[in-house]
């Protein structure tokens, strides 16, 4: 068997390939017990730290490299320089022949992502409780620097806390770390035969269903589609865990709104269909609506099997909007929804450091738009009311010339025809949107009624306010750096923010940020879209974007320039909200 793997039983720690790699003297030395042979290095590594024990901690420096162990190589790639910094970095690689998962786990890009997705998991379970950490998703399945499967090969990065004494080296306990915990957890966890195959080829399953639904929306002239059985409700405010029990209602598709999918594994599915246009989602406090909509931002993503979201589907081209009041605005033309500011200021080429809930809602529309966005998810409990309707009797009391703002529901179906952008907006305080809305869904105790043609007979004609064509920003990269005193600053805060460079961008209104580590992707993707070159000074952010997104299709590592950390990429509206959240940003040019 060993004999096989070539190159995983024998020999010395290998160099990287970059350059040579500084080294202890003991190391190259050969091991005491005399046990090199079987173990490959890992003895030698045990050896190694060992004798470090009780050393000054910088020792631990001398342990750069790759150590071919039984079963896999690990790469010492960074180690930290006392015991109290970030931690040290690692990789490991298991060769196809010994992580042994069937090629079509991981022939076609979207399994292999699962898979991915799902060996992190185990990893990171097999890891609980030791110095080491990997970084594993929550009820999302995304593409991350911590595991990836290529041609069948598993490679795993991951930190560890190199444990001393005070500052020095507690070599007895890295050895049983690195030697013992990690073998055994990258063999109960990263090979075929200890993990149920059942199991894992439901998980890719599960994902190739969920990217085939999603990739079928376009066509069927859908913006979304939720699968009957689906359960969208969550445990609380704070578990994204579903909702068990007999209180949980699962979806049901009210009958015109009703669509069958023809998806790989699962087969046909019948569920709701959200189509293009305006979809208005109304209904009582409490019957559900927010719930159905957060599930709609979600479902940009895939979800783990057992989430009850599996199969509910968003194009990748939705992003939630919302108010945020105090954000900054840089160059947006934001004139469609703010006329004359009683300020003067030029609502066409617009900029503030502290904005409204109106004006940044309008930024935030025109941003996404902007960024390739055709699909707008609204709610109502995170809205300016002033911008998103105005009734007759306040038309009646305050003069159209004292009124800046033109409410969304007079801009919406102009920015469907105008600008081929679909809503679906929650709205149960407001009837004004049964004017424009081209399908209304009723939730009634979660359950959901098209009640398209009541609400048509409540509605009244409607004059539309043009909307002007989307101003593109060329942004100035010299604006945008992640460097402070001198070097590289990139740290997420949760999803709520990211410490980039000198600054810190709020993100809290991102909300379709679901995972800690998309957070250091975005200031990743921000620092490549000018490290690049893509943004230069005359390219617009879309089309920045557009060249960014074609070298992520490779994978996570085109945003992996050395970054000592883990991360996901994160999507394009993302980065573009991150941008246009970052209190340097200066656009050097606005275009029509
Ligand atoms: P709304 O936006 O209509 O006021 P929410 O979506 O906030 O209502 O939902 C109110 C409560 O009902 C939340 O606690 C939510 O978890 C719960 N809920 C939503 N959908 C379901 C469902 N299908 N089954 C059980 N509980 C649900
Ligand atoms: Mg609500």
């Amino acid at each position: 068997m060993r004999g096989e793997r070539g190159g995983y039983g024998r020999g010395g720690p290998r160099r990287w390939s970059g350059g040579p790699v500084e080294r202890g003297e003991d190391l190259g030395a050969p091991s005491a017990s005399g046990r090199a042979q079987g173990g490959g290095d890992a003895e030698r590594l045990r050896a190694a730290l060992l004798g470090m024990d009780g050393s000054g901690y910088g020792r631990y420096r001398s342990l750069t490299g790759r150590w071919r162990f039984d079963g896999f190589e690990l790469a010492v790639e960074h180690v930290q320089a006392d015991p109290y910094a970030p931690p040290s970095r690692l990789s490991l690689e298991v060769p196809a022949s010994v992580a042994g998962f069937d090629a079509g786990l991981w022939r076609d890009p979207v399994r292999a992502r699962a898979l991915a997705d799902l060996l992190a998991r185990r990893a990171a379970e097999a890891l609980a409780g030791s110095r080491f950490r990997v970084d594993a998703g929550g009820q999302e399945v995304l593409a991350r620097s911590a595991c990836a499967v290529r041609e069948g090969a598993v490679r795993l990065r991951f930190a560890v806390e190199l444990p001393g004494h005070g500052r020095r080296i507690a070599g007895r306990e890295a050895a049983r770390q690195l030697c013992e915990l990690l073998p055994a957890a990258v063999a109960s966890s990263l090979r075929a035969q200890a993990l149920p195959a059942e199991e894992v080829r439901a998980f890719a399953d599960t994902v190739s269903d969920s990217v085939a639904a999603r990739e079928q929306l376009a066509e069927r002239g859908l913006v979304a589609f939720v699968a009957d059985g689906s359960v969208l409700p969550r445990r609380s405010g704070v578990s994204d865990l579903p909702l068990t029990g007999p209180g949980a209602v699962p979806f049901a598709a009210p009958e015109p709104l009703r669509v069958e999918l023809e998806l790989p594994h699962r087969g046909r599915v019948a569920g709701m269909g959200v189509p293009e246009g305006i979809t208005l989602i109304v209904g009582g406090g409490f019957h559900g609506k927010s719930t159905l909509l957060h599930a709609l931002e979600r479902g940009v993503y895939d979800h783990v099997p057992g989430d009850g979201r599996e199969l509910v589907v968003t194009r990748a081209d939705a992003v939630k909007i919302r108010a945020e009041e105090g954000r900054r605005v840089e160059r947006t033309d934001i004139s469609a929804f703010v006329g004359e500011l009683p300020s003067g200021a030029d609502t066409r080429d617009f900029r503030t450091d502290n904005a409204s809930g109106s004006t940044s809602q309008a930024a935030a529309i025109v941003e996404a738009v902007e960024a390739g966005a055709r699909v707008l998810l609204v709610d109502e409990d995170t809205t300016a009311t002033n911008l998103m309707i105005r009734d007759a009797r306040m038309q009646a009391l305050v003069a159209p010339d004292r009124e800046p703002l033109t409410p969304f529901v007079d801009l919406v179906r102009p920015l469907r025809r105008s600008h081929g952008v679909s809503c679906v907006l929650v709205m149960g305080a407001s009837g004004d949107y049964f004017d424009v809305a081209d399908q209304v869904v009723l939730l009634d105790a979660y359950r959901p009624h098209d009640v398209t043609a009541a609400a048509r007979a409540l509605a009244a004609p409607r004059d539309d306010a043009p909307f002007p064509a989307v101003a593109h920003r060329a942004p100035d990269p010299g604006s945008i750096s992640a460097q402070a005193r001198g070097r590289r600053r990139i740290k997420g805060r949760g999803t709520d923010a990211l410490v980039f460079g000198e600054t810190e961008i709020d993100l809290r209104a991102l909300e379709q940020l679901v995972d800690p580590s998309q957070v250091p992707g975005l200031g990743l993707a921000l620092t490549a879209l000018v490290r690049r070159g893509h943004l230069d000074g005359h390219r617009t952010l879309a089309a920045a974007l557009d060249l960014l997104d074609a070298e992520l299709a490779e994978g996570p590592d085109a945003l992996d320039d050395g970054y000592l950390g883990d991360f996901a990429p994160p999507r394009r509206h993302d980065t573009a909200a991150a941008l246009n959240r970052l209190r340097t940003l200066r656009v050097a040019r606005q275009s029509r």
